[in-house]
């Protein structure tokens, strides 16, 4: 599932994507109002994560843009602690929620299941990318009608690869977030399980594959037939 986030302050940005993405979906930040609006018109994404304050439309205007175009699209408001207004204004406008800033991350991974679920969406069990299906409660990695088990890290590294498919994956990344701060592991482990993922994807007799970008990192890329 595709989440947009449109916030002008781009660490909060950054931060919003990176909790979505470890939850499991793919995120895109947007940082002013009239580029997020574009975004949100594309069809590209299931729901918007929307701040109000924002440059060039606020988020306000935003989402009443897109519900005169009868764009249904969930959009969840950030509003201000201090502003009732906001709140006011944005559920008039045509945003389905909001909360308030500061949030905690499960919260916003809360509303933004329920948002989703009322738009009569399958609740997030599993993710995909080209012709493969990875279900994120057995850890199962489906491609066609076959099926292979995947390790806990394995699952790790490559849900990560799954929902960052727009951009490279340093081997710093993963090893930050699927290895954390233990510091006994290194690049090398990195490159162990994404040959086991790759032995995994071969024997899945998947198109898609993961390329390694010299000095960069990972990427899932899709074979051309
Ligand atoms: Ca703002």
């Amino acid at each position: 599932m595709n989440i947009l986030v449109v916030e002008d302050e781009r660490n909060l940005a950054d931060a919003i994507c990176r909790i979505l993405e470890d939850a499991g979906y793919n995120a895109e930040a947007c940082y002013d109002g009239s580029s997020g609006l574009l975004s949100a018109e594309s069809g590209l994404f299931d729901a918007v994560v929307l701040d109000v304050m924002l440059p060039r439309m606020s988020g306000t205007e935003l989402v009443h843009e897109l519900r005169r175009q009868r764009n249904p699209i969930p959009v969840l408001m950030l509003t201000a602690r201090t502003s009732t207004t906001d709140k006011v204004s944005g559920l008039d406008a045509g945003a389905d929620d909001y909360m308030t800033k500061p949030f905690e991350a499960p919260e916003l991974l809360a509303r933004l299941r329920a948002l989703t679920r009322r738009q009569g969406e399958v609740v997030l069990d599993e993710v995909g990318f080209a012709d493969l299906t990875l279900d994120l409660a057995t850890h199962d990695l489906r491609c066609a009608d076959r099926s292979v088990h995947l390790s806990g890290k394995e699952f790790e590294v490559l849900r990560m690869l799954m929902s960052s498919t727009a951009r490279v994956v340093s081997k710093q990344d993963l090893l930050t977030r699927v290895w954390g701060t233990d510091g006994d592991t290194s690049e090398n482990s990195v490159e162990a399980y994404i040959s086991f993922l790759r032995k995994k994807l071969n024997h899945l007799k998947s198109k898609v594959q993961i390329t390694t970008l010299r000095m960069l990192g990972y990427r899932l890329e899709v074979l051309s037939a």
